[in-house]
């Protein structure tokens, strides 16, 4: 049965569906669930806009209908990816339990985007699944990814969120709902994995061709386009990584099925914004060996991009012992490229315009100073942005400033264009935990979407101080130690 379509209106759906070409083994055809009473929370105009798509035209029109799958925009050819992953470690088969690929929306210059709906019902994938989702976390992935997308950290990004009409039972009854998920594409780490693991040579060729196609089609006419992959993927994941580094990002759950091929952030499960610095930092409910904390998170890239090593072998030589040795190389090069990633984002937060060689330890002292004294991640860097200065008396914290500013000042840039570098690169409003619940608790039990709306926007101008967003930028109540979050989504 072919699920309805939407007629090629003046909506600007325009789509292409290579995915649906590749090998099929690779994916499941699947129409979405019918939900009885659709009703649309949010719609993203400014990326409708960036799609091509008019704004206007969805929301009076079929907006509720398209982003819950009851409608299929024109073009679509809805499918359930297949994947696996290492999960905490552990390889599993999973695929699209509750996500449905409609297909590519190709953009009026040209761009390519994955339009791709998440709890539109159970797929093959679905396991033990309802294949559904909650409204309160489809919120949070769109607030926190558009969050993310105006940090500047590449990103998944979120179109809107559709109220079902009907309950998801967790441990509770929720509200039920749909997220469109766009991203420059769904390919995975885990994908690689499924494609290595089933045993089909020409799988995994077609597969890798297609990323190359996607992401890195230069490298299509080179001597060895595979390892090729393996080199930009690992340059785009340590470049990543790094950015979260930067913004006191924690994934929750970085598990090989959650890391993308492109390069940007998805999954907003678990994820949270550290308040006090410490590596150890953690959030997730589920992860309590601290797999996933904030100070492991490069070394977990590295693992995670190990395991896409090991599914491109038999692609990067013929000779096992070849590609084994090529492979590593790659991994080993993650190293060099975060680490100059991680520092020259750290000079930017301190306003270094130029490299000297002491500057790695300038960053880590002011850290070891910060978890010393619990200081907040956040407001560090901003008051050393807006005022030169933390006003923390402690002895390690006054002698790191000294030195700070000895070597800001004898830099060739002005003091004036190192600030202007740090308010670049040092937000004033990040996704606080208690910012975003009290959101989303007005959204999911009172209706209420205002206070969502106010902090989407004050989230969209991260790094201005405002008088509007003053309240965004305050530190956090003292309860927020005990913050946990949860992948019951
Ligand atoms: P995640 O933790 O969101 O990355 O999901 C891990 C795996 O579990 C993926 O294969 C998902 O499709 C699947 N999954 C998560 N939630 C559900 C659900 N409610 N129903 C079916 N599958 C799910
Ligand atoms: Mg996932």
């Amino acid at each position: 049965m072919r699920e309805p379509m939407s007629s090629p209106s003046r909506t600007g759906w325009n789509f292409d569906n290579t995915y649906a070409g590749l090998p099929e083994r690779l994916y499941v055809r699947q129409n979405a669930a019918r939900h009885a009473a659709p009703s649309l929370v949010i719609l993203n105009h400014a990326l409708a806009q960036r799609l091509g798509l008019d704004a206007d035209v969805l929301e009076r029109g079929e907006a509720a209908d398209v982003f819950s799958g009851n409608v299929m925009p024109a073009g679509a050819q809805p499918l359930a990816q297949a994947y696996a992953g290492h999960q905490f470690g552990f390889f599993n088969m999973l695929g699209d339990g509750r996500a449905l690929l409609l297909g590519e929306q190709i953009a009026p210059d040209g761009a390519r985007f994955d339009i791709q709906l998440k709890g539109s019902g159970v797929t093959p994938f679905s396991r033990r699944g309802d294949g559904k989702a909650a409204l309160g976390p489809m919120l949070r992935e769109y607030l926190v990814s558009e969050a993310m997308h105006a940090l500047g950290i590449p990103t998944t990004r979120s179109l809107a969120v559709v109220k079902t009409g009907e309950p998801v039972y967790r441990d509770t009854a929720l509200p039920g709902a749909v997220l469109t998920r766009v991203a420059a594409s769904h390919l995975r780490v885990g994908t690689f994995e499924y494609a290595y693991g089933i045993g089909a040579p020409p799988v995994l060729k077609a597969l890798a061709d297609y990323a190359i196609r996607r992401h890195d089609a230069a490298l299509a006419d080179t001597q060895n386009p595979y390892l090729g992959l393996l080199h930009a993927v690992a340059e785009r994941q340590a470049r990543l990584v790094a950015q979260w580094m930067h913004a006191g990002f924690i994934h929750g759950v970085m598990n090989t099925d959650n890391m993308t091929i492109s390069g940007e952030t998805i999954d907003y499960g678990p994820c949270a914004f550290m308040d006090a610095y410490h590596p150890d930092t953690v959030f997730s409910s589920i992860d309590n060996r601290g797999r996933y904390a904030y100070g492991n998170q490069p070394a977990i890239a590295q693992w995670n991009l190990a395991r896409f090593a090991e599914a491109l072998l038999p692609l990067i030589a013929d000779d096992q012992e070849t590609a084994v040795q090529l492979a590593a190389s790659a991994i080993q090069a993650f190293s060099g490229v975060y680490e100059q990633a991680w520092l020259e984002g750290m000079r930017r937060k301190l306003g270094l315009l130029d490299a000297q060689p002491d500057d790695k330890a300038l960053a880590d002292d002011l850290l070891a100073a910060m978890q010393n004294h619990g200081l907040d991640f956040t407001l560090t860097f901003r008051a050393l942005t807006e005022r030169q200065t933390v006003d923390y008396a402690a002895p390690d914290m006054q002698a790191w400033q000294t030195r700070w500013k000895m070597r800001r000042d004898g830099q060739p840039a002005s003091r004036e264009q190192a600030l202007a570098a740090m308010r670049q690169a040092n937000p004033a409003v990040i996704p606080r935990n208690y910012l975003v619940e009290a959101a989303l608790d007005a959204a999911v039990n009172d209706g209420d979407m205002e206070p969502f709306k106010r902090l989407h926007a004050a989230l969209a101008r991260p790094f201005e101080a405002t008088p509007e967003n003053a309240r965004y930028r305050a530190a956090p109540p003292p309860a927020q130690q005990a913050y946990r979050t949860y992948c019951g989504t």
